[in-house]
Parts: structure tokens; sequence; C-alpha cells
């Protein structure tokens, strides 16, 4: 029987949608490499396991060749399983049966019917991170009923991203963390501009924050993949007037240092966002978000402390915040981060989480 105290052996299967550090994968791409660092400052080793042209800095990378899985948010409402010829995703998981033997765990960050259908047919326990609430009844009906046979394998973010599901409330709630060193603190940004951060496409409601540029006469620096090149010309028709500066998909690192320098996050999601990364990873840099009332950032924005919330839609409510910006601390955005999303906190979390799926897998019964 392994001891709960020994070092684990850890493989992390990354999401198939996309490169790890293309961005096509959103948050979970910095959420898998922090849980790798996380658990790493603890002893563990990990592996990860993602599609090739991945990069990453954090751990051994073994990189896996096949046809990328299409996102699960542009599935929405879907009763059916789409696998692609010669799929990344199914090459991913057969390399895992091939090695599972090596780790302790499989920590599996796709948000996809297969790694939970695979689950009970292989040796070693997994763990699932689910980064997106319930967009179909095809995964909705998986998850309800892995929890039922592997009880405590699958997490989310946030209570509010467990809602969404049937079985929400046999989910593990686990938050999240950030390397909070990574982020400069600036206390007061060099001019008043605002920032918004993400995959520029429909779900992530852009043209809000847009509007909001636009009215309030501010510039808007947008960060982020352009993942719909039509949706994203349609804006910049719709709001010529309006000062957008477009800075691409930059680096943590770059990232930070041109937050920093920004007012105001605006989060403007139309659809229940899971979490919402770039909320904390502002916060980390001192800089409030405004936000729509919607999902995970109803639990990270404490409105008028660290930020501001809107009714989803309300476009005069985001203009209104950001007339009252300077009744927000910067300080205390960043002391929330420091408090509540400690890289050490959630790799104790983590770490309790798997201790408990190890002690429980049938591989490991005395
Ligand atoms: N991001 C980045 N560089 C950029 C813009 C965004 O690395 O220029 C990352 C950001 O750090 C965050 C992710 O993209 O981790 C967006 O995640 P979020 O949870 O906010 O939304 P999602 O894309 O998962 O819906």
């Amino acid at each position: 029987m392994i001891s709960q105290k020994a070092p684990k052996k850890l493989l992390f299967l990354s999401t198939p949608v996309g490169a790890l550090g293309s961005g096509i994968g959103g948050g979970v791409e910095l959420t898998l490499q922090n849980a790798a660092k996380a658990l790493m400052a603890k002893g563990h080793s990990v592996e990860i396991v993602a599609p090739e042209g991945s990069v990453t800095s954090v751990a051994k990378l073994t990189a896996i060749a096949g046809t990328l899985q299409t996102s699960a948010q542009t599935q929405v409402g879907a009763d059916a399983v789409v696998l692609p010829k010669d799929s990344v995703l199914e090459n991913m998981w057969s390399y895992a049966r091939e090695v599972q033997d090596q780790f302790d765990l499989l920590f599996n960050f796709a948000y996809d019917w297969l790694p939970l259908y695979l689950t009970p047919f292989l040796n070693t326990p997994v763990a699932h991170w689910i980064s997106m609430s319930s967009l179909s009844p095809v995964m909705d009906e998986m998850v309800s009923k892995l929890v039922q046979i592997r009880p405590q394998a699958i997490a989310v973010n946030t209570r509010a991203c467990a809602d969404t599901f049937r079985a929400g409330d046999r989910l593990m709630i686990m938050g999240k963390g950030i390397d909070i060193n990574d982020y400069q603190f600036v206390a007061k940004p060099s001019s008043p501009k605002l920032a918004w951060v993400g995959r520029i496409s429909p779900e992530k409601g852009l043209e809000d924050a847009a509007k909001t540029a636009q009215k309030t006469g501010l510039p808007l620096h947008i960060f982020g993949l352009i993942q719909d090149y039509h949706y994203w010309s349609e804006i910049q028709t719709t709001f010529a007037d309006a000062q957008l500066h477009y800075e691409g998909f930059l680096s943590t690192h770059d990232l930070q240092y041109k937050l920093g320098q920004c007012s105001a996050l605006l989060m403007t999601p139309r659809w229940i966002e899971a979490f919402g990364n770039a909320a904390i990873e502002a916060f980390a840099c001192g800089v409030p978000v405004i936000s729509y009332r919607s999902g995970g950032l109803t639990e990270i924005v404490r409105d008028r402390h660290t930020g501001f919330l809107v009714d989803m839609g309300n476009v005069s409510g985001l203009i209104s915040s950001v007339d009252q910006l300077d009744q927000i601390d910067r300080r205390a955005c960043r002391q929330q981060v420091e408090a509540e999303y400690s890289l050490e906190v959630w790799g104790d979390r983590l770490e309790k989480w798997f201790d408990q799926l190890i002690v429980h897998s049938p591989r490991n019964k005395p």
C-alpha cells in the first residue's frame, strides 16, 4: 500500500484542443502549469503529456501527435461525442494506458467525454479537472456516471461551476492558485486605461467592453488569442470610434507587466464563467476587476472592495463602475490573491485530494 507521505509520480494530461502555450486552451493552460509548480514544490514529480507543438518550462513534456479536438464551447447542447480521425485525445490516452504503471496518479485537464469514460478501465487512479461549466447533456451525463463509481474523481474551481452540473453536489470544489511572485504589484497606473483579457470569441463578450471604452472615452487594451476572426473584425467595425488597442497573446511575464498599468480589468462573459483566471491575475497586479455577475466571478470579485459586480449585459453598470474606480484600494486586490489564491494553499488541497484518490483506488486496496 502506498504511503500518503511518499512523493508521488504524477502524469498530467493537457487539453487536446491546442498545444500547451498556444492560448487555444484558455485558462486551463495556466492552471495545469500552476498545478505542476504547486505539486513539484511539495516534492512530487510531474510529467506533462500535451499535443505536439506544446512548450513549457515547468516540467518534463511528452508531445503527442494527432488531430486536435474541437473546443467544447462550440458544441453547446451536443448529444453526441465527436472524435476526429487520428485524434490527439485518443493518442494521449493510449500513451497514458501504456505508461500508467509508472505513475501513482493521472491528472486529466481535458473537458471531454473519453477520459471520464476510460477512468474505470485504467489501473491507475485518475483525477479530473473540469474547467468549464456544464455545456452539453452528453458530458453532463458522463460526469454523473463517473462520480457514482469513482466518488471524488472530479473537481471544479468554484461552487457556481459545480452547480451547473446535475451531479454538482458530488464534485470537489478545489479553487485555484497562482504564483504571486510572477506578478508585480503596481500601486498606480501611469495613465487611465482599461484592460480586457481572454480568448477573442463570442462567449467572452468583448463587444460590451468595447462599448464601455467607446462611452467612457478611455483606451481599452485587449490581450488574448483571436479565436474568431469574423467576430473580432465585426467589433472593430462597430466600435471604430473607440480606442481599441490589440496587444496580442502575451506570455504571463509580459501580460502582467502591461496589465499592471491599467486602471481596471473588464470581464464581460456572455456564458457562465467557470472561474476566470484573468481576474486573479489582475488582482495580483493590483488591478480591480469590473465583472459581470457570472459563475465563478461572483465568488472571486468582492463588490466595491476589489472591484464591481454588474448584471450580465448591463453596459451602463460597467460604465458607472469605471467612474467609481477611485473607491477601490489596489492593495486590497493584491491582498485577496495572497490570502485566497496562493500556490502553496492550493498545492495542499490538490495533494490531499490525490491522497484520497490513491488510497481508495482499487489498485492500492490491501
Ligand atoms: N492569457 C495569456 N496571455 C494573454 C491573454 C490571456 O496568457 O495575452 C491567459 C491568461 O493568463 C489566462 C487565460 O489566458 O490564464 C484566460 O483564462 P480565463 O480563465 O480568464 O478564460 P478562458 O479562456 O479559460 O475562458
